[in-house]
């Protein structure tokens, strides 16, 4: 890091050099608050479309079904504000999406990240990001989505507790050396901006054939745990949705559009 440009995300270090248009245009800055997701949601309503909540370090960071999030100082913990017009239903794509943009930007420094259907990022099989998509919404219309990205960066791994520092790996750790977090957060809110548009303009199926090339779900052995039962199958695809379809071990075709999923072993042996 070079003496004088301290490693904060602060506004306007991240905008010199912003290359977006729309996503990061207002920044809003926490060195610490309890979770960038509950702020963004308390001000959607009030703010335009790409604003981003940052903050440094969360003390209520949470994941999918109120599962804590561990964020100390050192990761990335942001939200974005997004109005789509589309369909409450269809909000799910966002989150591929999103998963979609962070791979690619975690990819950029070389690192193999892949993705775990339907929310994290991994890197050889470990945890480097979570994401969690918040809605609101009035009958079948959107009013705004919550995209909150959770990356551990410069996140020392032995201040993890045993279970998680198993099944998980930073940034730093990969790549034996801190990051340029402002750099990380510019390249990430330009490829969620670019995927976005796209997603806008084209629609969904381009999207979605990028998070197909880089997932780490498609051929795997996995066991889908759902509100209503669990399965065992072999992950062979997802659809135009995101959903992810499951041949059980009796030959079935299953499409699970929200549940657990635990990688097993690899299908085929690759
Ligand atoms: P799983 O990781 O078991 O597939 P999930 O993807 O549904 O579950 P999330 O809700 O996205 O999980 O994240 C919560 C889980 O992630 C926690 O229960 C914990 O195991 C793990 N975790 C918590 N904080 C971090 C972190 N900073 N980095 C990596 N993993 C974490």
């Amino acid at each position: 890091m070079l003496a004088g440009s301290p490693d904060v995300l602060t506004p306007a270090e991240i905008k010199a050099g912003l290359k977006t248009s729309l996503i990061g245009k207002n920044i809003h800055y926490f060195k610490e608050t309890e979770s960038t997701n509950i702020v963004a949601r308390e001000m959607a309503g009030s703010v335009e479309e790409g604003a981003v909540v940052i903050a440094e370090a969360q003390t209520g960071g949470r994941g999918r079904l109120g599962r804590k999030w561990l964020s100390p100082e050192g990761g990335i913990w942001l939200s974005v504000v997004l109005k789509p017009r589309m369909q409450p239903l269809h909000a799910p794509r966002l989150t591929l999406l999103a998963g979609v943009a962070v791979a690619k930007t975690i990819r950029s420094y070389g690192l193999p990240a892949k993705i775990k259907w339907p929310n994290d990022v991994l890197i050889n099989g470990k945890k480097v990001c979570g994401i969690l998509t918040e809605i609101g919404a009035e009958l079948d219309a959107i009013q705004y989505v919550v995209v909150g990205m959770g990356i551990d960066a410069n996140v020392d791994m032995e201040t993890f507790p045993g279970d998680i520092r198993d099944s998980s790996t930073s940034l730093k750790n990969e790549l034996g050396n801190d990051i340029n977090r402002v750099e990380f957060v510019q390249r990430l809110l330009l490829e969620l901006e670019v995927l976005y548009l796209k997603f806008q303009k084209e629609g969904f199926s381009s999207i979605m054939e990028e998070w197909r090339i880089m997932s780490a779900t498609i051929g795997e052995w996995v066991k889908i745990t759902t509100q209503a039962r669990s399965m065992y199958g072999e992950a062979i695809g997802v659809d135009s949705e995101g959903a992810l379809i499951l041949e059980t071990s009796d030959g079935k075709l299953e499409k699970i559009v929200a549940g657990n999923c635990e990688h097993l072993r690899r299908a085929h042996g690759s």
